[in-house]
């Protein structure tokens, strides 16, 4: 990608969008293409290929997605099918009808098996039961993966998706029951300290493990790997099974290769937060998936590792928190 490229962001104001942007505004990217919700619906069949007419974009990263934790994702199911459905559909058809050089599609972890084995490697996708609460948007997620692959299949396009493990960064959501665990924490060991509580409840008994990534280390290698040359690029976007024989999406795992227990995030959060009290489980809560991790070899052979330690980032985080979200 040359300086001058256009390049569109979709879903800018989202955890990850916005990192993008501030990775490629670093970098020196000039000719960037965002637009709201409110100015460009992708929902909106029409008014999603009419923004792609008009604008011409070159490169194309889709990190718009209706996203929630698991109460939102279980209580409204049909909004996630259908809304995500719908916006990988039309970005995706409007890049192939505009001619755009490469998109990159961003998901989650939760498209693999519930009970996948760890480190999960890309091929698993498909190979198992997802996990119930999220699979209506697991399954917009896949066949925003099948998309991809079938266009790269039929048009030649260079299509590539990236599968981010549980992200956390400025921005984030962090309300105390429908956000994520690291936003979660952070908002309750402050606002302990301030009231001078003597513990701080966290949700289930601790033992759960769980792989944590820096939203501007995901926004890093989603551009180093859209930057990466043909010959480099190209490997990724998989292959036809029905000619190698061989199972390989167009899909790279983003990650760190490490896992914590939510103890040890607990006590991260407890030192970078500053309280002085303790931790308390609450095993009335559910602790889920007991374990989810990343096989990063891929991205690592791509030629790209994740930077920003746990602590690190949790203490920017924390910064973001105090300064934007009290
Ligand atoms: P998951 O990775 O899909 O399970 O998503 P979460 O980030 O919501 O939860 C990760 C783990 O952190 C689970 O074992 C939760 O029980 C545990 N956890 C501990 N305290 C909290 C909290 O206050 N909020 C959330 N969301 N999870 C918590």
């Amino acid at each position: 990608m040359d300086l001058n490229a256009r390049i569109y962001v979709a879903g800018h104001r989202g955890l990850v969008g916005s990192a993008l942007l501030r990775d490629l505004q670093r970098r020196g990217f000039r000719n960037l293409l965002v637009r709201t919700h409110h100015e460009l619906d992708l929902t909106d069949r029409q008014a999603t290929e009419g923004f792609f007419r008009t604008e011409k974009p070159e490169y194309v990263f889709l990190a718009a997605a209706k996203v929630g934790g698991i109460v939102a994702n279980d209580s409204y199911p049909a909004d996630f099918i259908r809304d995500n459905l719908a916006i990988q559909t039309h970005v995706i058809h409007a890049a192939w009808q505009t001619g755009v050089r490469r998109l990159m599609f961003l998901g989650s972890s939760c498209i693999y098996p519930r009970l996948a084995p760890q480190p999960m490697k890309e091929n698993c996708l498909l190979t198992g039961p997802l996990e119930p609460t999220n699979r209506a948007y697991a399954l917009a997620k896949i066949a925003g993966i099948e998309m991809c692959w079938s266009y790269n299949r039929q048009h030649g396009t260079q299509y590539l998706s990236v599968m981010p493990t549980n992200l956390y960064g400025p921005g984030d959501n962090y309300h105390p029951q429908n956000s994520h665990v690291i936003p979660a924490l952070l908002r309750k060991f402050h606002e302990a300290k301030v009231r001078g509580d003597a513990e701080v409840p966290v949700w289930g008994t601790g033992t759960p493990r769980r792989e944590f990534l820096y939203s501007e280390d995901m926004a890093d290698a989603c551009v180093h790997l859209m930057s990466l040359d043909d010959a480099k690029f190209n490997p990724l976007l998989g292959s036809n099974e029905s000619l190698t024989g061989r199972f390989e999406p167009p899909l790279v795992n983003i990650g760190v290769g490490e896992d914590v227990t939510i103890r040890e995030l607990a006590e991260l959060v407890q030192g970078v937060t500053g309280f002085q009290g303790g931790i308390a489980f609450d095993t009335s809560k559910p602790d889920g998936t007991p374990r989810k991790l990343l096989d990063v070899s891929l991205a690592a052979s791509a030629g790209w590792k994740a930077r920003t330690t746990l602590q690190e980032g949790l203490q920017r985080a924390y910064r973001d928190f105090i300064d934007n979200e009290q």
